[in-house]
């Protein structure tokens, strides 16, 4: 027998929460006063078929006890408790295939009941009840039998006809705290004599949701050698650990590409399912919703909120979920390591590391940056770069003033027009080295759309790359609309030139040096 059967409460006072209608359903009892009908309403496995059931044994028991419980002893209560009591028809509306063979069973109520005193049937989902059912069940209610009592249920009151809602009682049950399902469950532990670790018991109460099925079926497939611990709770529910939501979180806010990686791999790696795992991150960020209002940052916690919904949703009609995934966290990632070609590649979803940045070159470029460098670097002949340059870029002055701002989802430090300089002048502002403001005074910058693009020397962009200087890049860059920057060493900045005059990358490596 399951835990959610064998610990099914068999008096009011058993029942988890709702001390309200307890209260009420016991005094019934007491006092043998009864409605032809009520209705239980709230979400699955809190507990209404179990107050239902209750009620049921208790209105036909003979020796009621006291407080108004079933003495489970009388004739009629040992019947019921050995599922023999055939004045109480219990309908399953949900699952009952027989639409016709409801109507007849409702429309059977006018007949007196045999064994106890009343006739009570007990209808589960009853917003499930065909038309039919629904127009039988309310010519019963209409003129009901003084020896029938409706005990309906349901997770769908809206889906239940208003001429049904008046004719009983209604009773909204409420929602079951988790400091209620916890203290069940330990309980329920400590008379099975299972060992439990807390956190372990507290990741299946929030994981329940507010019902006590859920939470004894949970609990049921985490128990190991007579004992919950936190791994078997993970492992057998397929979940993954909070810190690691916490983690995922991070790295959605941040755009961290080196973040969103490690997430996309270790959920590749540990064959995390994709739906579960999109359920615990909406879980988690409603769980964390407060922070958001702290920091004033709904927007942004709606949009991954939003992000992982819409996995959920999706994953379901793809024959490999973790695809969408895969393409959602990428949304997410800043792209703070441009490429050297336009096209994008996935291999450069790679922060950027303090120490040589420059091996992250995505494969396909053209020119790997390393060679660049080293080819400038072994090179002895020294070039005129500063001229050449000129050549191969184009002129500055052509882009529009008003072509800078592209987007507008990039927060602006301030307004103005781009233009090199101003963007030399705000990086010496903002703090930037002042060692690589003459190499890149020998670069064009200029602005187009969103993309912010250097064309400089291999040696100026192994620097530019550098996290010290690309965070200010980046934050300039951005105060001007540019949502990207690209660093480009066009190969034409490996020319012939005179070996009489020095070269700027050699001029520039001794700034360094
Ligand atoms: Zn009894």
């Amino acid at each position: 027998m399951s835990l959610y059967q064998s610990y099914r409460p068999r008096k009011f006072s058993d029942v988890v929460g709702q001390d309200f209608v307890k209260k009420i359903l016991a005094n019934s009892c007491k006092t043998q006063t009864f409605h032809h009908g009520y209705i239980f309403f709230w979400f699955h496995g809190i507990g209404k078929t179990t107050l239902a059931r209750i009620f049921a044994e208790a209105v036909n028991c003979t020796a009621i006890t006291p407080d108004g419980n079933p003495c489970h002893a009388c004739d009629n209560c040992v019947a019921f408790d050995n599922g023999k009591m055939i004045d109480v028809i219990e309908i399953d509306a949900a699952s009952y295939t027989g639409v016709d063979d409801i109507r007849e069973i409702i429309e059977h109520a006018k007949f007196t009941p045999t064994q106890g005193k009343y006739k009570v049937y007990i209808i589960d989902e009853v917003h499930m009840l065909s038309k039919n059912a629904f127009n039988a069940l309310l010519k019963t209610l209409e003129e009901p039998p003084a020896h029938v009592i409706f005990l309906l249920a349901t997770t769908e009151i809206h889906k239940v006809p208003d001429t049904v809602l008046s004719r009983v009682i209604r009773f909204d049950l409420t929602k079951l705290g988790e400091k209620d399902i916890y203290d069940l469950l330990v309980k329920i532990c400590g008379q099975e004599k299972i060992a439990y670790e807390e956190n372990a018991l507290r990741m299946i109460t929030h994981r329940a949701r507010g019902s006590i099925r859920d939470s004894l079926t949970m609990l049921e497939k985490c128990i190991i050698d007579a004992s919950v611990t936190e791994k078997n709770v993970i492992d057998a529910l397929h979940l993954v650990n909070t810190g690691f939501l916490r983690e995922t979180f991070d790295a959605c806010m941040s755009g961290d590409g080196a973040a969103i990686a490690h997430i996309i791999n270790t959920i590749d790696d540990e064959a995390i399912d994709v739906r579960q795992f999109a359920t615990q991150m909406t879980e988690w960020i409603v769980d964390h919703i407060n922070e958001a209002f702290n920091k004033n940052a709904f927007p942004l916690y709606k949009e991954i909120f939003d992000l992982f919904t819409r996995v959920f949703v999706q994953s379901r009609q793809v024959s490999v979920p973790m695809d969408i995934l895969r393409m959602a966290l990428y949304e997410r990632v800043k792209w703070s390591l441009p490429p050297v070609t336009e096209k994008r590649d996935t291999n450069t979803l790679k922060a950027i590391p303090d120490e040589a940045p420059i091996a992250e070159t995505p494969a396909h470029s053209p020119i790997p940056i390393e060679e660049i460098v080293s080819e400038a670097i072994e090179q002895k002949e020294p070039t005129e770069v500063p001229e050449i340059i000129q050549e191969v870029t184009p002129v500055v002055d052509e882009i529009p003033a008003g072509a800078a701002p592209m987007m507008e989802t990039v927060e602006k430090i301030d307004d103005g027009v781009f233009s090199p300089e101003e963007f030399l002048r705000r990086l010496e502002k903002a703090g930037i080295k002042s060692t690589i403001i003459p190499l890149l005074k020998t670069a064009n910058i200029h602005l187009d759309g969103n993309t912010l693009e250097i064309q400089t020397t291999g040696f100026c962009k192994s620097k530019c790359v550098e996290a010290s200087y690309y965070q200010v890049l980046e934050s300039v860059a951005q105060s001007f609309g540019a949502q990207t920057i690209n660093i480009i060493v066009p190969n034409e900045l490996q020319p012939e030139t005179s070996p009489d005059e020095p070269r700027a990358e050699d001029l520039a490596r001794s700034l360094f040096e």
